[in-house]
């Protein structure tokens, strides 16, 4: 059986690096939004140089946009020889999104383990607006455990700086949102007893402990 994994978490809740740990650990494959749309804004078609738009002001994709890409890229998984699962990080982004996920993942016969890596507004705020990027490689580190210590980028030596997009305003905007639309997917996987919830204010190593033991 395929693991599926589907991570909630405020910005600056450490999901990325979890995301990484689980991926390695499993060697599972990842469908991030981000990605997806990053790379589907790349073509000069209608979609694509709207997409850029889009994307450039901040603004949110359209779901129905959204839903293609993950569905081929769904499909793409499906198809492939000797899968051993997959991530999902950044979706669902709004509660239609969660409703329509279900729908695709029942469709392809995955049942998703879906977790909530908890931390507060005070700690999300502190960390984001400390947390350093790599000018080179764009290599984010998170403000916590070993990262913090760190000098230079532990992936290709390059100058740290801290995102200018990390300031306070930006920060309360993206915790806003969060409010807003993620936390009633969160109300809906908890009411169908799906949700668990991962105390992600401790180090690194103990949240990805806890998400081991709640996949067993
Ligand atoms: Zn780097």
């Amino acid at each position: 059986m395929e693991k599926v994994i589907i991570l909630l978490g405020k910005s600056g809740s450490g999901k990325g690096t979890q995301a990484e740990l689980l991926q390695k650990k499993f060697d599972l494959d990842y469908i991030g939004s981000g990605d997806l749309l990053r790379a589907r804004a790349k073509k000069t078609d209608f979609t694509g140089k709207n997409l850029g738009k889009v994307l450039n002001s901040g603004r949110l994709a359209p779901t129905a946009v959204m839903l293609k890409l993950w569905l081929d890229k769904a499909e793409q998984l499906r198809n492939k020889k000797k899968l051993k699962g997959f991530i999902m990080d950044g979706n669902p982004r709004k509660i239609l999104e969660a409703y329509l996920i279900d729908e695709a993942l029942d469709w392809y016969k995955w049942s998703p383990k879906i977790f909530l890596i908890d931390i507060s507004n005070k700690e999300a705020i502190w960390r984001l607006t400390k947390r350093r990027v790599c000018k080179k490689c764009k290599n984010i580190l998170p403000f916590v455990g070993e990262f913090r210590k760190m000098k230079k980028c532990p992936k290709c030596g390059g100058q740290l700086t801290t995102r200018s997009d990390d300031k306070i305003k930006s920060v309360k905007n993206r915790l806003a949102w969060f409010k807003k639309d993620v936390q009633p997917i969160i109300n809906y996987y908890r009411k169908s007893s799906r949700l668990v919830k991962i105390n992600g204010e401790q180090p690194i190593e103990n949240v990805h402990k806890d998400i081991l033991k709640a996949l067993k």
